[in-house]
């Protein structure tokens, strides 16, 4: 279920029907002012919207200060064990503190933060990881670590309650998927207030990022989040934040940049697209615009599924061709295709709609529909994938569903959704652009 209330961490609205913050934490250390706000710029740019940073010393104190004025965006305070570094942390003008009222020094400590924090405004961030839940939940987490972590949860929520502070976003966190999925579903029907989503210590960089799909993507699916960030053994914080926009994209959650498709190339690709994709995919990244590109390793099913991308090529032995949403553009000889794709997506940015040659598009379509006949009886992954369609929208028409089986419309996250291409835009219909 979705958060109801929303809070503001400097200006970033979290909670309420907000879109999903990215945030990320530094790796540097905090009074290693140099090091830190290149980083913190590093993962602005990359997309974050918020950065928390650890603030374990008094000299950590002294460079939030100047973080705090210096960053391009809201600065998170992360406190364990210490409470008056959170004061301090307050004092320093940090936009939200996190910390864990189990391991702070008791509620006294907590009533003293949240007073501090309620007369400067600032937010928390208040949360349990499944490694230090209070010792009259260990025999609950023994028995039922999911509910432990709940029970964690909703007993600091109660706390924040008493003391009259409502300020705050939560947060479950475990090293272990299932649980936190589980645990986050359960908090989510129990409270109103932001949640912050997870996995502790997900791994490397290929590992933790399909641990954090999987986990927070799931939860994202069902509604469930406010704010999200992906923990990855890496020094570059800005891989984390690449990560969250991933995830936050394929859920069609946000929109940042471009997104490519790749087929998952068979048999019959005709080109050396390993190269080709990861070279796209790397000339994709200079751009902020969410341009949608395709990349077909054959001309067999024509444009086909990928009618809906914004450009795109596919490939054949010796030359290739340049699509725009599903309309062929130009044929041009194998070796140029990558960069004749970004003359064309570059064109359109500056123009603010696709440019088309009328006979080089019609010297397209010809050679593709010639390469799409040769090809009719081949029985490509796409065909078989139309026809089990076809045959289940078929299978669909002859089912008359019960009456307690209604179609499910989605969370309110998903109807932020990509918008629908302009389908009368000339000369050729698709999104139009403009560069920022
Ligand atoms: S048939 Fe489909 S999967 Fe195989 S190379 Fe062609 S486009 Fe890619």
């Amino acid at each position: 279920m979705a958060s109801q209330r929303q809070i503001h961490v400097g200006g970033v609205p979290i909670g309420g029907g907000a879109p999903v913050a990215v945030q990320t934490m530094t790796k540097t250390e905090t009074a290693d002012l140099p090091a830190t706000m290149d980083q913190i710029r590093r993962v602005a740019e990359a997309g974050a919207d918020l950065v928390r940073v650890a603030v374990p010393r008094d000299q950590d104190v002294d460079a939030l200060r100047t973080i705090v004025r210096e960053s391009p965006i809201p600065v998170i305070a992360d406190i364990h064990f210490n409470y008056t570094l959170a004061l301090k942390a307050i004092d320093a003008g940090a936009h939200c503190v996190r910390l864990n009222p189990g391991n702070i020094g008791g509620p006294d400590k907590v009533a003293q933060v949240a007073e501090k924090a309620t007369a400067a405004g600032v937010p928390m961030r208040i949360g349990v990881n499944s490694g230090s839940l209070p010792k009259h939940l260990h025999e609950l987490e023994r028995e039922n670590p999911v509910e432990a972590l709940v029970q964690a949860a909703v007993e600091f929520v109660e706390l924040m309650e008493r003391l009259d502070f409502e300020n705050f976003k939560v947060s479950i966190k475990s090293t272990n998927v299932p649980n936190t999925i589980a645990a986050n579903r359960l908090l989510s029907e129990k409270i109103e207030y932001p949640i912050h989503l997870g996995i502790t210590e997900a791994g490397t960089k290929w590992s933790g990022s399909l641990k954090s799909a999987v986990g927070l993507g799931t939860l994202l699916a069902d509604g469930v989040g406010d704010t999200i960030r992906i923990s990855l053994s890496t020094f570059h914080a800005e891989e984390e934040v690449k990560v969250a926009w991933e995830i936050l994209k394929a859920l069609h959650l946000r929109e940042r940049g471009p997104v490519l498709i790749a087929c998952p190339t068979c048999g019959r690709l005709q080109f050396d697209m390993d190269t080709v994709v990861a070279e796209i995919e790397q000339r994709l990244e200079q751009y902020v615009e969410p341009v949608e590109v395709a990349v077909l390793g054959c001309a067999v099913n024509g444009i086909g599924e990928a009618s809906h991308a914004d450009f795109g090529i596919t490939g054949a032995k010796n030359e290739g061709l340049i699509f725009a949403h599903g309309k062929p553009l130009r044929k041009v000889p194998q070796d140029d295709l990558v960069d004749a794709l970004f003359e064309e997506i570059d064109k359109s940015l500056d123009r603010g709609s696709v440019d088309v040659d009328a006979q080089k598009s019609a010297e397209g379509a010809a050679w593709l529909k010639r390469i799409e006949d040769e090809n009719a009886d081949e029985l490509t992954p796409e065909r078989i994938a139309q026809m089990e369609a076809a045959a289940a929208k078929e299978k669909d028409a002859d089912f008359t569903p019960a009456p307690f089986l209604k179609p499910v419309s989605g969370n309110g996250e998903a109807s932020r959704a990509r918008p629908k291409l302009n389908e009368d835009a000339s000369p050729v219909s698709g999104r139009r652009f403009t560069r920022t």
